[in-house]
């Protein structure tokens, strides 16, 4: 089992006097910047002029600097800005003015585990990475607790490392719930093969390949939606809260009977294959080479991967079938 740290674990002290630098003041650099503020701590936001994020942080009473500035001086830069983006970042804005002994903090081991990010020899690496999107850490802060997070060590110069990714996780309350510890070549591929193979990919596929089957039979699309859709977060959450077993109970002993009987002619030998062809293609990095490649030449993949999703029947059908649910 892995060991759980909490509240008694981390030292804030590590980072009082400290400046913290935060890059990027979106889902996760909103979050963070907010709560370690809310800690006690020194905290400047680093962005470009002119983005849309800049007045935001104005506007929530945050310290603002253009990167450079920002992390001249810093004894923590936290990169919290979009994967494919940090490379390009941190060679023009972040290297250039990084102080020795600095931390250098990540919220996914992605540009590290893939090399996008040489840091140089003489800061610390580390990682500190909630496992929640920003608008829930944030909620959660406010609320007096924290969401789990993950901590990693890189590369430690200072020997102080690991306590200073501690004191981040303090920071923004994830040692009130429990903080893990990983490195970032499994938490980078880890958290790849999860969004593609479960979460993100695996889920879409099923709703869709569900969707389709009832449609293409001659089923009312509402109804299809109803059924491959709509009633996932239902059961979902049921096994989130409680395990798969909460859910068995829950459901009737017909869907019980049914499912538990049936779903191994829909996840097949065959689909286990493909993930683990998926996972190698993560960890040889071939995913990220792909995926960098098209970040670099304007995302023309995604652009029409997302547009074909939009316009897909089940995509269509969903918006009319929301809009039924919102108070008129
Ligand atoms: P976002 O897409 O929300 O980051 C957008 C922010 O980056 C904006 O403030 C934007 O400013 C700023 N930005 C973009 N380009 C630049 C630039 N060239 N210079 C300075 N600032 C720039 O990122 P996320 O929060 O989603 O992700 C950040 C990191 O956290 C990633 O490593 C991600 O993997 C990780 N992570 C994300 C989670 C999430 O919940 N989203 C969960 C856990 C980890 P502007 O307004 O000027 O464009
Ligand atoms: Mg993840």
């Amino acid at each position: 089992m892995a060991k759980i740290y909490h509240d008694a674990d981390a030292d804030l002290g590590v980072l009082k006097g400290k400046k913290v630098a935060v890059i990027g003041f979106g889902s996760q650099g909103k979050a963070q910047s907010m709560c370690l503020k809310d800690s006690g701590l020194n905290v400047v936001v680093g962005l470009r002029k002119g983005g849309k994020s800049w007045e935001d942080a104005k506007k929530n009473g945050m310290k603002v600097d253009e990167v450079p500035k920002a992390v001249k001086g810093a004894d923590v830069v936290m990169v919290l800005i979009p994967d494919e983006i940090q490379g390009a970042v941190f060679e023009k804005d972040i290297k250039p003015n990084l102080k020795q002994g600095a931390a250098l903090d990540f919220a996914h081991g992605f540009g590290i585990t893939f090399g996008t990010i040489k840091p140089p020899k003489n800061v610390d690496v580390i990682m500190m990475a909630p496992k929640a999107p920003g608008p829930r850490e944030r909620e959660v802060f406010l609320e007096g607790f924290g969401v789990p997070a993950l901590i990693a060590v890189h590369q430690d110069f200072t020997g102080n490392a690991k306590q200073v990714a501690l004191a981040l996780a303090k920071g923004i309350g994830a040692t009130k719930a429990g903080v893990l510890e990983t490195d970032f070549r499994e938490e980078a591929t880890s958290d790849l093969f999860g969004e593609q193979a479960v979460l993100c990919g695996g889920v879409t596929a099923l709703i869709k390949a569900g969707f389709d089957t009832l449609v293409e039979d001659g089923y009312q699309p509402e109804i299809a939606y109803f059924e491959c859709l709509h009633e996932l977060k239902l059961i979902v959450d049921l096994i989130q809260s409680g395990g798969m077993m909460k859910m068995w109970t829950a459901v009737s002993n017909t869907a019980e009977f049914g499912g538990l009987s049936t779903r191994d002619r829909v996840i097949t030998p065959d689909t286990k294959k493909a993930m683990k062809k998926m996972l190698k293609e993560i960890q040889n990095g071939k995913f990220a080479e792909t995926w960098l490649s098209d970040a670099q030449t304007g995302m023309k993949k995604l652009d029409a991967m997302e547009k074909a999703e939009a316009e897909s029947r089940v995509e269509v059908v969903g918006k009319e079938i929301r809009a039924l649910f919102e108070k008129k």
